[in-house]
């Protein structure tokens, strides 16, 4: 297979932001590679040279990649700086100077290549780098360029979801009946180069057989939120409550002695939290197995938990060891997945909580526990429960459905979550995607940054939709360097799955997800979350930013139904105190 196939194929997808056209395009992409390399098509489609959770960095700036084009066009390093400035894309600076025909290199060569740049270690690497890339980009044509340039510079932006890819995967081999298969495969080994790899190969059965496996993290199941007690149990009947702590989410993975923490993101964290790792080797009595957890800091000398800014200082790749006899953690382990032999997902969660207290030895440290946990059918014990935990000061309370599997990846009325309400009508945060800001006047503009353009996402659709201008709740010293932190990824126009109507004097990627406390939903004709044809949209009221979350990714963030959701509650449900 050529790179200029997957090049063409790079072009059409990005020309559309229609999704049955993507999967269109993609499908026949899938039906034309050789079966054995469609994983690495899958994983070059989401910009990268395996699935997202891996780190693979290319480890060249900015500031280096200019030198690799111009060194392959044969033209002066700043007439390519020029014409990054003035256009902001470096792929089409690339495909602009480079104007050869290509050497016909193919997919299985780009790849290699890519790969040896970005294994490229030590003492001379980054020269070396600079050399590998400016020779690839020599042997190929300026638009085959164009998408290996934003690969190495992490901007590939295709807009292709990873539902579009099943769509895709499900159209070239099986048809409708494989793509439920398929999902279920990725939400538990969330890889989707493995899966489409498997299937291509051997087809729909060898799907279905997938299970989660230690090393390859499992989409988190997520919580649906209700107003009070009484609806929880109204909806649910009984219910397994437990506290819900405000800390940093971990899955733990364990394959005898190599031990994975993934966050809720998926980010591999193993070496960020040394005490974890420890603490499995001591206390799980399984050679393998993934469990589900929230890890809190707390203070040694007291024991009392610390508030969720200070357990997010402990996501730092550096001075590991320090931060760790300052801000020890611990795990509240509160579901199972494996364990040995068995799947656990499927299985009750009655049955999951027992296995999972089964699977847990005490400790003196006691650095992983099981969580607490009361059964009940009563709403008025329900409601002491969650607010005795609010007097300890927690957020609230999860309550479960004891009947039900472990859903990976799905965010539904199996977890219900009833949080502390705070002043205002809305009693809940929302957690919105930066997509844009705006410059704003006298003393802000002089940060260059006056609010933020927040979004939720609508996940059917792939569609980053606006919902509030955010102007407040940081200090001044935070604003900056949020400012810094988007300008990192700013896009030179509105990309195609932004859904505005609002102008931007700046858009970014989406990437960065901030909480947000409002007072109320209100509907908007400015803003286009819920809006559909003339009717006016919704947007939060008096928005301030509580926190920034880099522990979500965008697509994590409240959905567009969720909004819907909540402004029904408020207009039914009485204020609370
Ligand atoms: P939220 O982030 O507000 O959607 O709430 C769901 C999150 O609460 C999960 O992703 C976990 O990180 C966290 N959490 C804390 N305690 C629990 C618990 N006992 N069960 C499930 N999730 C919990």
């Amino acid at each position: 297979m050529q790179w200029r196939v997957i090049a063409e194929t790079m072009a059409r997808l990005e020309a559309t932001t229609r999704r049955l056209e993507q999967q269109a395009i993609l499908g026949a992409l899938f039906r034309q590679v050789p079966p054995d390399q469609i994983d690495r098509v899958i994983y070059l489609c989401q910009g990268q040279l395996a699935p997202p959770w891996v780190n693979i960095e290319f480890g060249l700036s900015e500031r280096l990649l200019p030198r690799a084009i111009a060194q392959a066009a044969g033209v002066p390093e700043a007439q390519v700086v020029a014409l990054y400035k003035q256009q902001g894309d470096l792929g089409l600076v690339a495909e602009e100077v480079l104007r050869g025909p290509g050497a016909g290199l193919t997919l299985a060569e780009v790849y290699a290549r890519l790969q040896e740049i970005a294994a490229a270690r030590g003492a001379g690497a980054i020269s070396r780098k600079v050399s590998l890339l400016a020779d690839l980009l020599s042997r190929l044509s300026g638009l085959e360029a164009r998408y290996v340039v934003r690969i190495v510079q992490g901007r590939l932006r295709l807009g292709v979801g990873d539902a579009t890819i099943m769509d895709a995967l499900a159209e070239a081999f099986g048809g409708k009946e494989a793509r439920p298969v398929i999902e279920r495969a990725y939400t538990l080994r969330a890889d989707l180069g493995l899966v489409g790899r498997l299937l291509a190969t051997q087809g729909v059965e060898a799907v279905r057989q997938i299970g989660p496996e230690p090393g390859t993290p499992v989409l988190p199941a997520l919580a649906e939120r209700l107003p009070s007690a009484e609806e929880i149990i109204r909806k649910v009947g009984t219910v397994a409550a437990e506290p819900k702590y405000d800390g940093l989410r971990l899955q733990v993975h364990r394959d005898g002695e190599r031990i994975w923490l993934f966050s809720r993101r998926l980010e591999d964290l193993s070496e960020t939290f040394p005490e974890i790792v420890r603490a499995v080797r001591r206390q799980v009595r399984a050679r393998r197995a993934i469990f589900d957890g929230e890890a809190l800091a707390y203070n040694p000398e007291t024991g009392e938990f610390f508030p969720f800014q200070i357990t997010v200082t402990r996501r730092r790749k550096y001075r590991i060891q320090e931060m760790e006899e300052r801000y020890p953690l611990r795990l509240f382990a509160f579901d199972l997945l494996l364990a040995d032999g068995t799947d656990y997902t499927p299985r009750p969660f009655r049955e999951r909580r027992a296995a999972l207290e089964a699977l847990i030895a005490r400790d003196p440290d006691d650095t992983i526990q099981v969580t607490e946990q009361i059964v009940t059918a009563d709403p008025r014990a329900l409601e002491r429960f969650f607010l005795a935990m609010v007097e300890r000061g927690l957020e609230g309370i999860v309550a479960k459905r004891p009947d039900a599997p472990y859903h990976a990846g799905a965010r539904n009325f199996n977890w219900i979550k009833l949080k502390r309400s705070y002043t205002g009508r809305l009693s809940e945060t929302v957690d919105v995607v930066i997509v844009g800001y705006l410059l704003g006047r006298g003393k802000r503009a002089q940060l260059g940054i006056g609010s933020l353009i927040g979004a939720v996402y609508d996940p059917e659709n792939n569609r980053f939709r606006t919902v509030a201008k955010i102007g407040s709740g940081l200090s001044e010293e935070e604003w900056r360097e949020l400012r810094r932190l988007l300008d990192e990824i700013r896009v030179p126009v509105k990309p195609p799955y932004v859904d505005a109507q609002i102008a931007a004097d700046v858009w970014v990627e989406p990437r960065y997800v901030v909480e947000v406390l409002a007072d109320e939903i209100t509907r908007s004709p400015l803003h286009t979350c819920g809006k559909r044809n003339e009717e006016p949209g919704y947007s939060l009221r008096f928005p301030r930013v509580v926190r920034i979350r880099f522990d979500r990714r965008p697509e994590d963030a409240t959905t567009e139904a969720e909004i819907l959701r909540l402004y029904e509650q408020q207009q039914t449900v009485p204020e609370r105190a």
